[in-house]
């Protein structure tokens, strides 16, 4: 297995990491600022984003550091799941960075299926004013009456009548769909058939979101917080109409499509926890340093010492077990590396919440403020051990595979 960077990853490395130094950590602050006072609450209808975000995606742009996530050498920059990774990580030290270089979640996710999966009418309306950052889309998947961890209890549908797609169904968590440029949802649901398999039984279906019948009903709140300009929504889909070619890659792929579109996505959002983690331990030793309690500096007092080497510690074997993930997807393909990729998706949101933890604990009153961004961190880390598959889902599947290898081997 080789870890080393390749010289074009390690050049866009070099600018990613330059400039989020130089264009965004300067505004950061006052991006999140204006968002507080000009996002109200709730009401998601009134949210504006802060001019200066299309400001920095053209400056972005301009340099290259665009659609980086893509492997497409023409669409995107090219680069392998794991020279990706490492630059996913450099994103993750700030909360603004992915949307910037246009590779947040979920669009980076729903490009990729596009990329991937798309006809070619689809990728002309749809993928492209996304590649070019005009556009936010969103993906709905989970539902509130039904445990969504086990994708088989969909209930929202999908049944084609004539020349058309009729959806119904009521979806939750449906990331993005608060921010204003938000137009397209990829709404999966069940299309029953009898010939088929249980898992080629649901579909993705694009959903220009003013169809008729798509109805946003609020944003949900995580830990309170509506997470603007961005949010979370619960939206019904009531007897929407759209023609048959609005199925992504023919009825019944649905599940084939969330498996393509979920390992590099898992990927991204675990590289980008070990950047975030790589901050908060910054500003722990920072804070930890600078500030003195009892005659001496915190980090000083206590087991802060210890905390800290655990922290080191248990982000270098998150990064190292990612980047292996990666690069066996690299090697051999995102199917083979599945069981890696159910462990890093255990692993690094869990690393980040107890780096931020300790990060908030040294603090003191300020880590839960607005002040440093680690109630974002922890918020982030939290949420992931449920999405994209809860912690003990993953678990379910190390384990599955682990009993299956035993089994096929037998006695020793
Ligand atoms: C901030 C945030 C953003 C999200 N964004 C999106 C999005 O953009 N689009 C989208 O479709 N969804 C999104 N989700 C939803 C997320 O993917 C689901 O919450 C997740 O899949 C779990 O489904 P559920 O909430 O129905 O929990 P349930 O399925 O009800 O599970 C609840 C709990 O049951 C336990 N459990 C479940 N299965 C097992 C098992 N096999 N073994 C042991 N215990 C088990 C786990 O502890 C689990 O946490 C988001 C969620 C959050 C919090």
């Amino acid at each position: 297995m080789h870890f080393d960077i390749s010289p074009k990853g390690q050049d866009y490395l070099n600018r990613v990491k330059a400039f989020i130094k130089n264009e965004i950590e300067p505004v950061e602050a006052a991006f999140w600022s204006e968002v507080t006072a000009t996002c109200p609450g709730g009401d998601w209808r009134q949210w504006q984003v802060p001019a200066i975000l299309e400001e920095l995606k053209a400056k972005a742009r301009a340099q290259g550091l665009w659609n980086m996530f893509l492997p497409d050498e023409t669409l995107g920059a090219g680069l392998s799941i794991k020279d990706y990774a490492l630059l996913a990580e450099q994103t993750g030290r700030s909360l603004l960075a992915p949307t910037v270089f246009n590779c947040n979640a979920p669009d980076s996710g729903n490009m990729e299926v596009l990329w991937r999966y798309g006809s070619e009418a689809q990728k002309q309306r749809w993928l492209m004013p996304l590649l070019a950052g005009e556009i936010r889309s969103v993906f709905c998947m989970t539902e509130p009456q039904v445990a969504s961890s086990d994708a088989t209890n969909m209930q929202a549908t999908a049944i084609v009548e004539g020349d058309e797609i009729v959806l119904n169904g009521r979806k939750w968590w449906s990331s993005g769909i608060g921010d204003p440029h938000a137009k397209v949802a990829i709404f999966m649901a069940h299309t029953p058939d009898a010939s088929k398999d249980r898992h080629h039984q649901h579909s993705m279906v694009l959903v220009p979101l003013d169809a008729p019948g798509v109805q946003i009903e609020r944003m949900v709140p995580v830990f309170g917080d509506y997470d603007a300009p961005h949010g979370h929504g619960e939206v019904n889909f009531s007897n929407v109409r759209v023609p048959l070619d609005h199925f992504i890659a023919g009825p019944g792929m649905g599940f084939e499509i969330a498996q393509g579109r979920l390992g590099p996505g898992r990927i991204h959002h675990c590289m980008r926890c070990i950047g975030a983690a790589e901050k908060a331990l910054e500003l722990a030793i920072d804070r930890g340093t600078q500030r003195v309690a009892f005659g001496k500096p915190l980090l000083s007092l206590g087991g802060n010492r210890e905390r800290v080497a655990e922290a080191r510690i248990a982000i270098d074997q998150a990064r190292l077990l990612t980047l292996f993930a990666a690069w066996k997807m690299d090697s051999v393909g995102t199917f083979a590396a599945m069981g890696e990729i159910s462990a890093i998706k255990v692993v690094a949101p869990n690393v980040l919440q107890q780096v931020v933890d300790f990060a908030i604990q040294i603090h003191g009153g300020a880590g839960v403020s607005r002040d440093v961004p680690l109630t974002a961190f922890f918020s982030q880390a939290r949420s992931l051990r449920l999405a994209d598959g809860p912690d003990e889902v993953h678990k379910s599947v190390i384990a599955k595979m682990e009993i299956a290898k035993r089994a096929s081997h037998g006695d020793r």
